[in-house]
């Protein structure tokens, strides 16, 4: 497994391989939902590249990025075993360097949501996902539905910017007890953690309802935050449904496959989950 720090390095890997090249985007500390995303491509791919980069620029200023959870030797083991034939893992002076100051501004998809609650965030996404896509030359990029904004943001991307790329969504996948996860569940001591099971169990609950027959708005919404609001340990920043493909917020009846999704801190953690209504599962 080749490992790449420079947008240099990492071309020359591309030109010099043969076939088509998935890309796996991460911050690192690697789990399981990680790892589906590198089974996906390794499976669809001829090589698959991961990169590990924890990008300043989608953290605001009072954001965790200082203690993100890191730990490269462990990433580089799993991401080896799974097959991954380059990482690319450039330094933050690398992606950029002084002098740097050119960005990719998303619209409406980006607003509201984590867009609302964490300002600048798909601007700082959306400009490194492409500084990534250019250093790799991948012919598909994988991204988890756990992210379902920043999947949006980057479909209307890749779409917007003509670039040439297959965007490729993978499932959530989840704890036994239903908690997404995240690298950042490491932060949770273990009475939020047994709490944070709320999130994906409003979000199943509103899902049922929905399966039943339930198609108000107000009322899914409300289920979620029913039951995430009786979990004291829970603060809850959003709950949405929204527009399956643009996220423009549903008023009314729901007629259209939708995206419901939310956003809750435990403590300092914030958690954010979703599920679709409307499409197959
Ligand atoms: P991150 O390292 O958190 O930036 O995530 C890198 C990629 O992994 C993103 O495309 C995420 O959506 C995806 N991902 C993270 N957690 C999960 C999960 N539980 N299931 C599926 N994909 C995930």
């Amino acid at each position: 497994m080749e490992i790449l720090s420079t947008p240099s390095l990492m071309r020359d890997w591309r030109k010099a391989q043969r076939g088509t090249v998935g890309l796996v985007p991460t911050m690192g500390y690697l789990h399981e939902g990680h790892l589906s995303l590198v089974r996906a491509s390794v499976a669809e791919n001829d090589l698959t590249v991961a990169s590990i980069f924890v990008n300043p620029t989608q953290f605001g200023p009072n954001e965790d990025f200082e203690r993100y959870p890191r730990n490269e030797e462990r990433d580089l083991a799993m991401l080896k075993d799974a097959g991954v034939a380059a990482v690319y893992m450039p330094g933050v002076d690398v992606i950029y360097p002084g002098g740097y100051e050119t960005y990719v501004v998303p619209g409406a998809t980006a607003e509201l949501r984590e867009g609302g609650s964490r300002p600048g965030h798909f601007r700082g996404v959306a400009t490194v996902v492409l500084k990534l896509f250019n250093a790799t030359g991948a012919d598909r990029a994988y991204f988890g539905r756990k992210d379902a904004q920043q999947l949006r943001v980057i479909r209307r991307m890749v779409t917007d910017l003509d670039v040439d790329i297959e965007v490729v969504a993978c499932p959530i996948v989840r704890e036994e007890d239903g908690l997404a996860m995240s690298s950042r569940n490491v932060y949770l001591g273990s009475e939020d953690r047994k709490a944070a099971v709320v999130l994906s169990r409003g979000l199943a609950e509103a899902k049922a309802a929905y399966a039943a027959g339930e198609r108000g708005a107000d009322v899914l919404r409300a289920i979620v935050r029913s039951r995430v609001g009786s979990e004291p340990r829970a603060a809850l920043d959003y709950v949405s449904l929204a527009d399956e493909v643009t996220l423009a917020e549903i008023e009314g009846r729901l007629e259209r496959p939708a995206l419901l999704s939310l956003a809750a801190k435990f403590g300092s953690t914030r958690l954010i989950d979703n599920v679709e209504l409307g499409l197959p599962d």
